[in-house]
């Protein structure tokens, strides 16, 4: 197995090889790189210890360095790089990070401390591939396995748990039967694990090519820290627009919708309110009336307890509270839609839409699309002008009416606010003298004053 190390990466490989101590590119970046794919960093490990690589690496650019845990950062020409003195985790207390580390001698120790055999591999060009633990072998079947005994394994760190979901999302890869089967036993160790850790592995899971398969195969990890999916799994929905429970529906719409943390915590949180909001009409037929409205609520309570930030939290909202509109397709329609959820936005709802409608009954999927398709050409031809039907875009200004002597604030605001409905309604062109009569005329029958 040749791996192509890049110039930089190995320029420091050498600089403490030639010190006398070993170093190789170790983790994620040999993965990647067996794998074909291009790692996003290159991390380093040797024997020197942080005293001795910042020694050896003098004259480069230390930026920080996390000497108890023996990791030294260093900018190196181009790109940080993460160099690492060979450890081995001290005791797991509560089954979070090791209070400590011990900083070992041999290479060996230190892979087999990582998590998975796929990700505990070192190479350099004097000893080629260090592949311990069968990693290679692994990448090859497309295989997650714990290196040693995965009990053991995610007793010392439950996060581990979800990493294996993430990297099976992401690269598709089968999690082995004992290392499942220990996910599943384990999964409980997650409670002891910090939100925003758990948050940043969950974002890494939902964003992956093969998602579907992990939440539908571990739907019991994810609703350890999001009970709420529970009653959502095998709900039937009796609907004639749906042919899957509501969990198997939303792993679908996650599934299909694009990638990017906005996107697919919006897919999952769309119907997160159904099972609390079904009811069954003489005919049979399940309805979920203010499921959008309940959903927002509660995706807002889950995600803060997430400690995900506010801006995508408001986001997320949004989506989710239009995800479910159905405006008859006429400009009016559309203009007021656009109002309400934004021109930046409106592209991401109808992305919503479509993932939606992809995860229902196939037989009405085609007029479903073309129902979308038919919004999104009005969308488009709506604000060719760069109109965004709100204040920010209507061609009268408070200024304009001070100018003309109305000058209470609540006034001007209910002023605005009726130009900005006739525009929305197509009464008004958005112009300024047209809009400018329409004060005169608005005000002069006296229902402002
Ligand atoms: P990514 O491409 O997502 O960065 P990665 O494998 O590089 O994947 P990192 O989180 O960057 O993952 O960790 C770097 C390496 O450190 C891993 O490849 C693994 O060997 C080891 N590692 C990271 N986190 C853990 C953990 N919780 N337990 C054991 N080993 C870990
Ligand atoms: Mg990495």
């Amino acid at each position: 197995m040749k791996i192509e190390i890049p110039q930089n990466v190995n320029k420091i490989i050498e600089m403490i090889q030639s010190a006398g101590f070993e170093a190789y590119a170790v983790g994620g970046c040999i993965r990647d790189s067996i794998m074909g794919l291009v790692p996003h960093d290159w991390d380093i490990c040797t024997s020197a210890l942080p005293e001795e690589t910042l020694a050896v690496l003098g004259k480069t650019n230390i930026v920080t360095n996390g000497l108890k845990h023996g990791t030294v950062t260093v900018k190196f020409v181009d790109g940080l790089y993460e160099i690492t003195t060979f450890r081995i985790d001290g005791i797991y207390r509560d089954n979070r990070r090791p209070e400590s580390v011990t900083f070992v001698g041999s290479l060996r120790e230190d892979l087999a401390r990582r998590d998975f055999t796929v990700n505990a591999m070192a190479y350099n060009y004097d000893r080629g591939l260090c592949d311990y633990f069968g990693g290679e072998n692994d990448i090859k079947n497309k295989i997650i396995r714990c290196v040693g005994d995965p009990d053991k394994r995610f007793r010392e760190d439950g996060l581990r748990i979800l990493r294996a979901l993430r990297f099976s999302a992401r690269l598709g890869f089968e999690i082995e039967k004992k290392t499942s089967d220990a996910i599943h036993k384990n999964a409980d160790l997650l409670k002891n694990i910090s939100a925003e850790r758990i948050a940043s592995e969950l974002l890494g899971i939902i964003d992956g090519d093969y998602t579907e398969k992990v939440l539908t195969g571990y739907a019991d990890v994810i609703c350890i820290f999001i009970p709420e999916i529970e009653k959502m799994i095998g709900f039937e929905q009796h609907n004639p627009h749906h042919i899957y429970d509501i969990w198997t529906h939303t792993v679908k719409v996650i599934a299909n919708s694009p990638h990017g943390k906005i996107s697919r915590l919006a897919a999952l949180f769309h119907d997160i309110a159904k099972p609390e909001c079904y009811s069954l009409d003489k005919t049979g037929t399940g309805h979920f009336h203010g499921h959008p409205e309940r959903g927002t609520e509660k995706a807002r309570e889950i995600m803060k307890r997430l400690k995900l930030d506010n801006k995508t939290i408001d986001k997320v909202c949004m989506l989710i509270k239009y995800h479910d509109v159905r405006p008859e397709v006429n400009a009016k329609n559309v203009r007021r839609l656009i109002s309400k959820v934004g021109v930046d936005n409106f592209n991401e709802l109808m992305q919503l839409k479509r993932a939606d409608a992809m995860g229902q009954n196939p037989d009405l999927l085609d007029e479903k699309l073309e129902y979308i398709k038919n919004l999104e050409e009005l969308f488009y031809k709506q604000t060719a002008d760069g109109q965004e039907y709100n204040l920010k875009t209507l061609r009268v200004k408070g200024i304009d009416l001070i100018n003309i002597g109305i000058t209470d604030g609540k006034t001007i605001g209910r002023i605005l606010k009726h130009l900005l409905e006739g525009v929305i309604n197509g009464e008004l062109n958005n112009s300024h003298n047209e809009l400018m009569h329409e004060v005169r005329v608005y005000t002069d029958n006296g229902k402002n004053n």
